[in-house]
């Protein structure tokens, strides 16, 4: 192993100069390593390089006004995925570059939505393989398989088994393409190193007979694994991962509901781990409504909040807002009381007569049973309203109005993604309210005029929370991901936004300032971990020095042959 640890950039702050073992070709078609028309002079002769790249020494500012003219040439956003992709597997400085200095504009292509759409075409578009794949076939090899990754230091592992991607389902082993995805966010927006990062697929089968059926479907080609099955096989993929990489963090994604709770109960106290839809959107969620009592006034543990939506979003959103509600002196039990939850059949009740899913009991109310939303606001004259239902138009115009009846500022949250799953629009709560809405979106909402004053949407957007709380477990090397550091990420996260975006409405920050952000709450999660004596790293004296030195920078280092 000891040659490819020379192949990547260790430390960039260690080392100004980077020793690289390879050579000519090796080294251009090392998409960490390439620079492209990029490589200096002095590289040029050191390092094989002379004839092999276009005469004329490019700056990495110049390589990105190229790709910003092929980008802008791509006429679809698929294209642009692909194109982006390309890219990432050619050079990874310049993929970084670009896509931080437009991490608005490209995230949309790279991650949700654009990214759905790239799951969905996967085996169609598929040009070369990044990352790992353990499926039902190679049981019992899994830690040989290991080996064959060159890397033996990971920072984040993130896992998905296709079964629920996005709003879209399961797309079995097409569900690469979001585990990619979402670690090129932690690189941009935290700067864990690019060649520390694992997307992993476990391909466990798929009960999607489309995918089954398509010649050019690129997993197993039978049903999903159940029961006792699947869980011995993500146990072996996790005790695989833990011998190969033992610090390297777990973050599980877009797995249902039925699998996504009980693996997250199961090793979320063994293993480093968490799950970014509960734990992760519970943090965002949590830090928009702490921004939004910086303009309604009140404590949270005075709120009454009424969900639409019972899933794994939901349920993860009140059970951070509960510890929030804890810590401001509820007991649990007193905090719980103070949340309505509404599914698919109504308010969840102990009274209704079904079998509730275990996520939801803790929630379920002992009162009579209502079944539909505006008769649940009428009742509960709710102070938020939070929407993770994935039923657009179901805030409607009487719903917002009956809730602003008894509230000054109500505080609506439509947190279903994409914006066509989106409970109402941003537009349509200004209107209905006259501007007394602080809203939130699940997906971006341009700005409203309305009465001469410009109201500006917040998003929240996980992407603010996960990237800065894994790099901070990673930092201190935590041994475990514990709900007070999502909880302390959510208070640095509404900490940071800056008091003139109140006044216009706006709870989080703008995502222009994500690498500050991140240090930030990496930092706060630290900052847990040596409180609770989890953290196997010594405490640096300047915490937020230390983690911002820990920090990639997509900027080309000097390399020296070895
Ligand atoms: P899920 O499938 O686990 O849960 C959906 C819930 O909606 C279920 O409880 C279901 O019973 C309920 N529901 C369905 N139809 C309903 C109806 N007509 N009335 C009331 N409730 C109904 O999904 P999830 O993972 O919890 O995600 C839910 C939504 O939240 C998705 O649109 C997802 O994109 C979004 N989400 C947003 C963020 C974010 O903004 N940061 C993060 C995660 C999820």
């Amino acid at each position: 192993m000891k040659r490819h640890l020379k192949r990547y950039i260790v430390d960039q702050s260690a080392e100004p100069v980077q020793p690289v073992a390879e050579r000519g070709l090796d080294l251009i078609h090392n998409p960490i390593l390439n620079k492209g028309s990029g490589f200096s002079e002095k590289e040029r002769d050191e390092l094989g390089l002379r004839g092999l790249v276009p005469p004329r020494v490019m700056s990495l500012e110049n390589q990105v006004k190229r790709v910003r003219e092929n980008y802008n040439r791509k006429t679809t956003d698929l294209e642009k995925y692909i194109f982006m992709e390309s890219l990432h597997a050619r050079n990874e400085t310049l993929y970084y570059r670009f896509l931080l200095e437009n991490l608005e504009e490209i995230t949309p292509i790279i991650y949700t939505p654009v990214v759905g759409t790239a799951c969905q075409q996967f085996g169609h578009i598929f040009r070369f393989a990044r990352g790992m794949y353990f499926s039902t076939s190679e049981r019992g090899q899994f830690r040989k398989i290991m080996n064959h990754w060159p890397e033996d230091e990971i920072d984040i592992i993130v896992v998905t088994d296709g079964s629920r991607i996005l709003g879209l389902g399961d797309l079995g082993a097409s569900g690469m393409g979001i585990s990619i995805g979402k670690l090129a966010l932690y690189v941009a927006c935290a700067g864990i190193y690019l060649h520390k990062t694992l997307p992993v697929v476990l391909d466990v089968g798929t009960n999607n007979e489309d995918l089954i059926s398509d010649p050019l479907y690129l997993g197993e080609t039978h049903k999903r694994l159940s029961g006792d099955e699947y869980y011995d096989m993500v146990d072996e993929f996790v005790t695989a991962a833990r011998d190969r990489w033992p610090l390297a963090l777990i973050q599980w994604e877009d797995f249902t509901n039925d699998h996504a709770f009980p693996l997250l109960e199961k090793y979320r106290d063994k293993v480093l781990c968490f799950n970014d839809d509960i734990q992760g959107t519970g943090s965002v969620a949590l830090a928009g409504i702490l921004g939004s009592l910086r303009i309604t006034g009140g404590k949270l543990s005075e709120q009454r909040i009424v969900f639409l939506g019972a899933g794994s979003a939901g349920i993860g959103i009140a059970d951070m807002i509960v510890a929030g509600m804890v810590e401001e002196g509820l007991l649990v039990e007193e905090a719980r009381r103070r949340f309505w939850f509404i599914d698919s059949r109504g308010l969840v009740t102990t009274t209704r007569g079904d079998k509730l899913a275990d996520h939801k009991i803790p929630y379920a109310r002992d009162d009579e049973f209502i079944p539909a939303l505006l008769e649940v606001v009428e009742k509960v004259k709710p102070t938020i309203l939070m929407g993770l239902s994935s039923q657009p138009g179901s805030f409607t115009k009487e719903v917002i109005q009956e809730m602003n009846k008894h509230v000054d500022r109500p505080v609506v949250f439509a947190l279903s993604n994409p914006t066509s799953k989106s409970e109402c629009t941003a537009e349509q709560a200004y209107a209905w309210t006259d501007g007394a809405v602080v809203f939130a979106g699940g997906s971006p909402f341009d700005p409203v005029e309305y009465n001469g004053k410009t109201y500006v949407p917040g998003q929240g957007n996980n992407m603010y929370i996960f990237p800065g709380v894994g790099l901070g477990a990673t930092v201190c090397g935590a041994k475990k991901i514990t709900d007070s550091m999502f909880f302390v990420a959510a208070k640095t996260l509404a900490s940071m936004v800056p008091d003139d975006f109140l006044t216009r409405s706006t709870v989080y920050p703008s995502l222009k300032n994500i690498r500050e952000i991140s240090a930030n709450i990496a930092v706060a999660v630290c900052e847990v971990a040596y409180d609770e004596g989890i953290a196997r790293i010594e405490r640096p004296d300047n915490l937020l020095e230390y983690v911002k030195s820990k920090m990639f920078q997509p900027v080309y280092v000097p390399y020296e042959a070895v």
